[in-house]
């Protein structure tokens, strides 16, 4: 950093230098002629970002000036490649006349953060951009996030440990927080856990997040007395990160926000929770290495608008717990799957519709802020226009079946009469992209505008007209009205008509046989003739300044048009999806089950030709409480896949989605855990291993009986027996205390034993043929254990020389030799009960099932009914042995 002494500088790296100490961790672009200009620091790094030229010109308090640069008129570019590698930027224009002397006068006019954009140029069309401030006290996360180019703004208050899930779920552009907190995942690098997920994090001293200050700060924002009527009472350090955010949103974007105007708050109870893990491994909206396809939302996502796939990506990551906002949406899904006249679906018709309707949200974003563009307007009142039309085929097509959600969403996309009037009447029917070349507003808008427009125009009629007017009230016959560059309009007359001369007229200029003079009327002209160019530039920029003034009352009013578009389009897509890949509406119940029928997994589906459908049981039904399933089989068989189908069947169920299966009965569901596939956190510095177990600990941690929880290969990362025992411990533990739905992939074939052990537990395995020599795999989950692991079979499948697998097969018939003999490690997928009895006296059974209770961790009745099936067990045995 520069700081010698200031006053060393010369006077332009003074006025640098200065600006620049108000933005030491942004970019400063400092104009100069036709040039952004940085220096120093900040050169180097846009030289290393950018790939442009970094130089050295003359010098300042005696160190060489480094500087870098890029063309004015390409700056959208190179700010585009900036922000979407977390860079903030400040650009310094120069203002006012550049004087003869000294120096040009230069002000901040823009600071583009990655959390704050609103610029079309700049966002991504289908995806938010989300700016968040995090602050902790004692046990409490505060979380306050926004959307400025739609004007959402929420809080959150929860616990620290769901840090990452908050992250992964909200995926911001931009993380502001307190000077000195230290926070998991998040660094000032500008990488998050995972190493993919990049945001940029903007340190502020802590008082900005002070609570009262920061109530103070909201209440201002949304002009009301308090905050109660957002529900925020009992918040504390999200209200404080609420108000640095909107500090710090101020500051960048100048004071208007206006679009903000209220305060969600977030209860953690109201949604499905899913953890950072799971978000990642059900490849909702991004696959496991980062590519956004094939994701469910890539799949599901035929939206017709902009608006509509945000909300449906927002809506994926935050399935619903409210049944009442399911079957809304449902019942509307319903509707708009049926046919228009047998021919096609009433969802088509209404996506049709929907196609040309513009990203009203952001217009409107921009509009509160200023900053829409001519052809954001033109869009805007093209698409207002139309939506009547669109609300009334919503209507029409829904026809008597329609819901009374639909019937709202139709309401609300009404647009009010006096707006649309208003641009219609304001904004040409097809206006110029920028402002400043004019041609923008509407004829007939304004009559100064008009008369300016004329001028341009008209200037040959007016000094035709002008002329026959004139030679008709002076009756002098050679009389000329004309124009030159140096004298500007005059009326010539020759000097044989002087004595007809009228009293208004004044001389201009003398030459040697005529006059040349100049009226009021003509120099009224002239002014305007001769600026009216500048003037209707200038006329035309006053009032869109001041058609944005008056748009900004209907702010409010837009956003809920943006809403009800956006939520109509995800219902009709919704609707589509479910036609063309044959979904149904999946049933929700009280009672404590999971139940699919013939359920399919529905990214594989669409990217394999047959998918072979599976039946999921669990809860209660048919007598038995079936809360576990534990899958075996061989790799490649499919385990993964169907139980990430269970989940995923599950998420698009409480989105208000139907889904891919010919049935579907689905209980209260809380969360839903996943701990799938190896995944190294080697940026997070985390071994694959280590990873899989704080995924595990935080499901035993966190599992209620009323959470779904995926368990892949869990302890395959460690040695044989640690895994092993690790799974088994963790499967009853889940079983035990958790008692949550668990589907429980696993190449223990030991773990088959615990069916036996507990009623709540079934087997059931994906099986394989073999057939000549080659592997076929069936993809039909079939109760009971797998009978064999296939490995060999799949490894030659993948390649590996013949000559390797036959020693692997000849080894593995020593292994199994061994193990028969020895019984030491079995084979794990040799049967148990064709294991070779041990020779030492074997131990009673009920002193396993003692050894295997936790007597601080029951209740009495749990003790009560241990100790009767012990006797039980023990009756059993004794009636064996006799
Ligand atoms: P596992 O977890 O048992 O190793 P996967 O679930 O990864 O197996 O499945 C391997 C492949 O098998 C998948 O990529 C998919 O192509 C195919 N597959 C899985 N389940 C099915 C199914 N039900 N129907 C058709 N193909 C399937």
């Amino acid at each position: 950093m520069v700081t010698k002494n200031e006053s060393n500088h010369t006077p332009m790296m003074r006025q640098y230098l200065g600006i620049k100490a108000q933005y030491p961790d942004m970019l400063v672009l400092y104009r100069m002629g036709d040039f952004y200009e940085l220096f120093f620091e900040d050169a180097e790094k846009a030289a290393r970002l950018l790939d442009i030229t970094l130089t050295q010109r003359g010098s300042s308090a005696g160190e060489p000036i480094r500087m870098a640069g890029v063309p004015f008129h390409a700056i959208e570019q190179y700010l585009a490649k900036l922000v979407k590698l977390g860079e903030s930027v400040v650009i310094c224009e120069q203002v006012g006349e550049v004087p003869a002397k000294g120096l040009v006068e230069r002000q901040v006019t823009r600071i583009i953060t990655p959390g704050t954009l609103t610029d079309a140029a700049l966002l991504e069309e289908k995806r938010d951009c989300v700016l968040l401030a995090l602050a902790v006290q004692d046990a409490t996360l505060g979380l306050a996030w926004l959307n400025l180019a739609a004007g959402q703004f929420a809080v959150l208050e929860t616990a620290p440990d769901n840090l990452a899930a908050e992250l992964e779920r909200l995926r911001p552009a931009e993380v502001l927080l307190p000077e000195s907190l230290v926070l998991p995942g998040v660094t000032d690098t500008a990488s998050a856990a995972g190493g993919a997920r990049n945001f940029s994090v903007k340190r502020l001293p802590a008082w900005q997040f002070d609570t009262d200050t920061a109530i103070q700060n909201l209440v201002r924002q949304f002009e009301t007395h308090d905050l109660s009527g957002f529900g925020c009472d009992g918040l504390d350090v999200s209200l404080g990160a609420a108000g640095a955010l909107l500090e710090y949103v101020r500051l960048t974007q100048g004071a208007a926000i206006s679009h903000v105007t209220a305060l969600q708050v977030v209860q953690d109870s109201v949604y499905v929770r899913m953890d950072a893990a799971t978000r990642r491994n059900l490849e909702i909206t991004e696959t496991i290495r980062g590519d956004t396809a094939p994701t469910l939302l890539s799949l599901l996502d035929t939206c017709a608008t902009n608006m509509g796939s945000r909300l449906l990506r927002h809506w994926l990551h935050h399935p619903l717990r409210d049944r009442v906002a399911i079957h809304h949406r449902q019942d509307s899904v319903s509707v708009l799957t049926g046919r228009v006249g047998s021919i096609e679906p009433v969802c088509q018709a209404i996506h049709e519709y929907l196609e040309s309707v513009a990203d009203i949200e952001r217009i409107t974003a921009r509009i509160a802020l200023g900053s829409a563009r001519p052809r954001d307007l033109s869009g805007l009142r093209d698409s207002l226009k139309r939506l009547p039309v669109v609300a009334d085929r919503v209507i029409a097509l829904s026809g008597e079946a329609t819901t009374r959600h639909l019937v709202i969403l139709a309401q609300h996309m009404l647009p009010q009469p006096t707006l649309v009037d208003l641009l219609v009447r304001a904004v040409r029917e097809d206006p110029g992209t920028v402002l400043r070349e004019g041609g923008v507003i509407a004829d007939y808008y304004d009559e100064e505008l008009d008369e300016l427009r004329a001028i341009q125009g008209n200037c040959s009629t007016f000094l035709l007209d002008l002329e026959a007017r004139e030679k008709a009230a002076t009756g002098i016959p050679g009389l000329k009205v004309e124009y030159n560059r140096v004298h500007g309009f005059y009326i010539e007359v020759t000097n044989a008509y002087s004595d007809r001369i009228p009293d208004h007229y004044r001389r201009r200029q003398t030459l040697k046989h005529a006059e040349r003079y100049i009226t009021p009327e003509l120099k009224t002209f002239e002014d305007k003739a001769l600026s009216a160019q500048d003037r209707s530039l200038a006329r035309e920029k006053y009032l869109y300044g001041l058609l944005l003034e008056q748009l900004a009352p209907y702010v409010g009013h837009l956003q809920e048009i943006a809403r009800s578009v956006a939520e109509t389009d995800v219902l009709a897509t919704f609707a589509s999806r479910a036609v063309a890949m044959d979904y149904v509406m999946p049933v929700f119940t009280d009672e404590a089950v999971l139940q699919i029928e013939g359920g399919r997994h529905p990214v594989v589906e669409s990217q394999i030709g047959s998918f072979i459908a599976n039946d999921v049981r669990l809860g209660a039904g048919a007598g038995n409480e079936c809360r576990m399933l534990v899958i075996t089989g061989p790799n490649m068989g499919g385990k993964s896949t169907f139980m990430r189908q269970v989940a995923l069947i599950s998420l698009l169920a409480h989105c208000g989605s139907f889904v891919p299966a010919s049935s579907a009965r689905i209980g209260p569901i809380d969360r839903i855990f996943t701990r799938i596939g190896a995944s190294d956190d080697l940026a997070g510095g985390r071994s694959t291993f280590m990873v899989e177990m704080i995924e595990a600990a935080n499901i035993l941690h966190h599992a209620t009986s009323q959470s779904l929880v995926l368990m892949d290969e869990i302890g395959r990362g460690t040695s044989t027996f640690d895994g092993l025992a690790l799974a088994f411990a963790i499967a009853r533990r889940l079983l035990e205390k958790n008692r949550c739905y668990t589907l429980f992939a696993t190449h223990y074939f030991e773990l088959t034993r615990l069916a036996e052990d507990y009623d709540q537990v079934a087997n059931v395995h994906l099986d394989a043929v073999e057939h000549r020599n080659h592997i076929v795999f069936l993809h039909t989950l079939s109760a009971g254990p797998a009978s064999q692991s296939y490995g060999l079979q799949v490894a030659a499948l993948a390649g590996v020389p013949e000559p390797v697998i036959r020693t692997a097969r000849e080894y593995l018939r020593q292994l199994e030799q061994e193990s028969v003999t020895r019984n030491r490690q079995p084979d794990l997928f040799a049967t148990m009960h064709d294991a070779v009895q041990p020779e030492r006296q074997p131990e009673h059974p009920v002193i396993g099932v003692i050894r295997a209770l936790i007597p601080d961790e029951m209740s009495p009745k749990q003790a009560l009914q241990e100790l009767y099936r012990l006797k039980e067990l023990a009756g059993k045995e004794n009636s064996r042995d006799h």
